[in-house]
């Protein structure tokens, strides 16, 4: 099978108001599925569970939207086993083949864009703006990585006289999926397709509040062809089921995405050699984010409000390439955060299902109650410039300005993954990309600036792994802005760029003379 060359899916386009009324049309149809039982899925089979969870919509929590069955870890090591069983064909599967198959899922995606995009607005109270971006994201992932697995399968020959020298790759064994709930579909989408099309077999864990939505993505894996025991959809508890996949000697790598606390945990719990392990483990952990934007005195004040606005309260300021913090310098500094409050005071905060909303819930109550208690601490230490109401009956945080945040205050150091904005002041760029660099982290950074040479120095001191011009600091796109940090945001390659396939797979060499 041959396919053209990568293309970026592209958004439902929701100013034509054919494609809007689908949209809207798909959030009613969900709506009337909310509330069903899903159940995990081992070695082709869906299997019924001791322990289930409720999924809630964050909008509006006293709405189910789906009871998910938890696997036990005896559970778990049947999974291990039917995995270690259909490795066997599917590392003799041709990457071709493995690779249509992710073109199929990547059909079925876009046939079913409104739908997936609905409930992620249902089950992790994503804007729906948003949520048709991620479905994109998604159908990319398997797109650019069905094209990277067949551009990595021709191998190199490096030949010489009297002898043929061929370094070709093949799949590392099992790898264990564990995602967050922040990008629901795309970023498990991602971990998941890459590893199989790699021809490893993969165990998916999902966050516990996200695991409706990969119920749907079970769904279109089976459709699309993945054969049993290649794919497995495995939900369960983080700290119990989670630890035990990690540290199962039939594990060869974990590829994770979340928080910083968990990642170095998966890290250390990987390294250790198992009884009757014969291999180490490989572990890719994309973490969080204490993300900058600096504003010079030169930058366009009205690209960079709105550029900050949008990069620090979009899904609630729950991204990892989120900002939470935006470093001004003097000259600028009061007519910037004037113009910052009244341009976040306008945003419209509301349910997710609501089209006009602009903010909606964060995730759960422990968020909830985590980033309260963030803004308390935030008071306590520093000013606040802006403090929206947030509405009853979802868990909603508004919106929060704190201005005059000193780097030592905890605001300005911890991730803390709501809509929260610490506003910097810097007196020379010098001290503004010092501040910017002043934390563990290193995922996403921005800089609003007409000044050629303080680009040119962002370009070469600000240590991020993306970092943005002019323009806003979250959304990145598959294949134009690959995606993860260093430092204590993650170790591995980008995602959705041409070294993240590398690293589910061995390379080896056979030389023969001839
Ligand atoms: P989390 O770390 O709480 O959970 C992530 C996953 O780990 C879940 O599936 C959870 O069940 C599982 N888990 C928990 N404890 C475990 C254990 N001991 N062993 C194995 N698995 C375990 O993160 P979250 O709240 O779901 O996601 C938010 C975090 O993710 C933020 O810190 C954010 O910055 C980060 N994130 C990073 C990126 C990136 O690309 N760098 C992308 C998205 C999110």
């Amino acid at each position: 099978v041959s396919h053209p060359k990568f293309i970026n899916a592209s958004d439902a386009d929701y100013a034509d108001s054919k494609q809007r009324d689908r949209a809207l049309q798909a959030i009613q149809t969900v709506r009337q599925q909310l509330g069903k039982t899903y159940q995990p899925l081992i070695d082709g089979e869906y299997v019924a569970t001791d322990a289930q969870i409720n999924s809630l919509n964050p909008s509006n929590f006293s709405e189910t939207v789906g009871q998910v069955g938890q696997i036990s870890v005896e559970q778990a090591d049947r999974a291990m086993e039917a995995a270690k069983t259909a490795f066997l064909d599917w590392k003799r599967t041709p990457p071709t083949k493995r690779a249509a198959i992710l073109h199929t899922a990547a059909d079925l995606m876009t046939q079913r864009r409104d739908e997936l995009a609905a409930w992620m607005v249902f089950e992790t109270g994503k804007p729906l703006n948003e949520a048709n971006g991620e479905v994109s994201e998604a159908i990319d992932f398997c797109r650019y990585y069905a094209d990277e697995m067949e551009r990595l399968d021709a191998g190199v020959a490096y030949d010489f006289p009297g002898e043929t020298n061929r370094y070709h790759y093949q799949p590392l064994g099992i790898v264990v999926v564990i995602s967050p709930w922040n990008f629901p579909l795309a970023i498990p989408t991602g971990m998941t397709v890459a590893a199989l099309v790699a021809g490893n077999c993969v165990l998916l864990k999902p966050a516990e509040t996200s695991s409706v939505i990969i119920a749907k993505l079970t769904e279109i894996l089976i459709e699309a062809g993945i054969p049993s025991g290649v794919f497995q959809y495995v939900p369960g508890k983080g700290s119990t089921v989670g630890a035990h996949l990690v540290k199962h000697p039939h594990t060869n790598m974990i590829t994770f995405t979340g928080s910083q606390e968990v990642g170095c945990r998966i890290y250390a719990d990987a390294a250790i050699l198992q009884p009757g392990q014969k291999h180490l483990k490989r572990v890719v952990a994309e973490m969080g984010g204490k993300n900058a934007i600096i504003v010079d005195e030169s930058a366009d004040l009205d690209q960079a409000v709105q550029g900050v606005v949008q990069s620090a309260f979009g899904y609630s300021g729950q991204k990892c390439s989120a900002c939470s913090r935006v470093i001004v310098l003097e000259p600028i500094y009061d007519l910037f955060l004037q113009r910052l409050v009244e341009a976040t005071r306008s945003l419209n905060l509301g349910k997710a299902d609501h089209p006009s909303t602009r903010v909606g819930p964060v995730i759960d109550a422990a968020a909830r109650d985590r980033i309260l208690e963030y803004i308390d601490k935030g008071r306590q230490e520093c000013e606040l410039a802006l403090e929206m109401p947030a509405p009853d009956g979802g868990y909603f945080v508004g919106p929060v300005i704190f201005h005059d945040v000193p780097p030592t205050a905890t605001i300005a150091r911890e991730e803390i993954f709501g809509p929260v904005l610490a506003v910097m002041r810097a007196k020379t760029f010098d001290e503004a990309l010092e501040l910017a660099n002043g934390t563990q982290f290193a995922l996403t950074g921005g800089l609003y600036s007409r000044t050629p040479s303080h680009i040119e120095q962002a370009r070469a001191d600000f240590e991020v792994g993306n970092l943005y011009i002019n323009r806003g600091i979250t959304g990145a796109i598959v294949a134009r802005q690959p995606f993860g940090g260093f430092k204590l945001s993650g170790v591995g390659s980008k995602a959705g760029g041409p070294d993240y396939l590398l690293q589910f797979l061995e390379p080896r060499v056979v030389t023969e003379n001839i």
